[in-house]
């Protein structure tokens, strides 16, 4: 796998406390299968506005790593905020950089308020507890 930014190949699976993401140690940028970021900032999705915002998104020069013939669009990672992130419309793979992962998890605490509870309460009621 080469980084969709640098092309370097010195990028590799980099894993913390169960989340699991590609790391690229020279432009400092990561690659976040489908699912991924979403475990690591604890929301419904990766993209929780997607069907929005896929719609938004402008073609960028960037490769998906992944699928090698796709390219990446950007689009804002939530509506009426500046940070953007490279997205396949093909895998849902993400790129962003190692910084934004700061940003998108004070963000994500704000717009998955619902996600987090719909989970608490689906698994509570996986451990057999009666919620109505
Ligand atoms: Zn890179
Ligand atoms: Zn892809």
């Amino acid at each position: 796998m080469n980084c969709p930014k640098c092309e370097s190949t010195n990028i590799g699976p980099f894993s913390h406390e169960g989340v699991e993401f590609d790391f690229c140690s020279d432009c400092k940028g990561i690659w976040c299968d489908h699912g991924e970021l979403a475990n690591y900032v604890e929301t419904i999705d990766d993209h929780p506005e997607r069907t929005d915002l896929e719609k938004e998104g402008t073609l960028t020069k960037l490769t998906c790593p992944k699928c090698t013939t796709k390219t990446l669009y950007e689009m804002p990672y939530q509506k009426s905020q500046n940070l953007l992130i490279d997205k396949c419309l093909t895998c849902s793979g993400l790129w962003l950089d190692f910084k934004e992962l700061a940003t998108i998890q004070k963000l994500a605490v704000n717009i998955d308020a619902k996600g987090k509870l719909e989970r608490t309460i689906k698994r509570m009621k996986d451990k057999g507890f009666a919620l109505k």
